[in-house]
């Protein structure tokens, strides 16, 4: 089968190079994940012979057996929920952890941090937009989560992750983002620190992400092409 990875990863790195200078911000603060959930080894392997070096999973299982097999190079970045029991294996293959959504597991993590001497990069996941089916802290939730974040001396808080809801028209994915990006204002405010990440935008909203803030775009259709499984 023909693989257009690398055209596809210069035609992304393009036009979210174009939408930053349209928006007034600098490209180089946009970081480009390849979700790579789905494919196998030798695709990623491709991408990273295009000079990608960020690449997502959303389970444990996986990013470890594609982690012990490609360069050790790679930041890997864990976007999918994380069940407690999985924590130990998370902190050991992700440096990023997008998708920690309580102080059980935030108390968790810092503890098997401490233990495995590393310090994850970590973001509090928001559901927005308030669909049931979905992961993440309430909006009201945030602020108790985040305070416990900022104490946990093992992990590094750096910002908010959300998905949004597929079926909603642009303006509608615009609030969200902005949402988010507002509760970040809010909570660097209140408990004076730095959140300098706000994870947000996937293949099919990205653009609108990054004209609302966002530094790092989770992209894994549009480079990779469809997955077989949906996950
Ligand atoms: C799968 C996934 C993505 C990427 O989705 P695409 O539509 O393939 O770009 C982004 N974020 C999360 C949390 C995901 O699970």
């Amino acid at each position: 089968m023909q693989s257009y990875t690398k055209e596809n990863l210069e035609e992304i790195r393009q036009r979210i190079n174009d939408i930053a200078i349209k928006s007034g911000r600098d490209s180089s603060s946009i970081k480009l994940l390849a979700v790579s959930k789905g494919f196998p080894v030798k695709i990623i392997l491709e991408a990273y012979n295009c000079g990608q070096r960020c690449f997502g999973e959303n389970r444990v299982q996986e990013l470890e057996s594609k982690a012990s097999l490609l360069p050790k190079d790679i930041e890997w970045h864990l976007i999918g929920h994380l069940q407690g029991n999985k924590a130990v294996k998370a902190i050991e293959y992700a440096s990023w952890i997008h998708s920690v959504d309580s102080e059980t597991l935030l108390h968790r993590l810092d503890r098997l941090a401490q233990e495995k001497n590393k310090i994850p990069k970590i973001l509090l996941e928001v559901n927005i937009s308030g669909e049931e089916n979905k992961y993440g802290l309430t909006p009201e939730a945030v602020e108790a989560c985040a305070r416990t974040a900022k104490a946990c001396q093992n992990l590094k808080f750096v910002g908010l992750m959300t998905m949004a809801p597929y079926n909603v028209d642009e303006k509608q994915l615009s609030e969200i983002f902005s949402k988010l990006r507002m509760l970040r204002d809010n909570l660097e405010e209140k408990l004076e620190i730095q959140l300098q990440e706000l994870s947000m935008g996937m293949s099919s909203d990205y653009p609108i992400a990054i004209a609302e803030g966002a530094t790092i775009v989770r992209i894994g259709t549009a480079i990779f092409g469809n997955r077989l499984i949906r996950n």
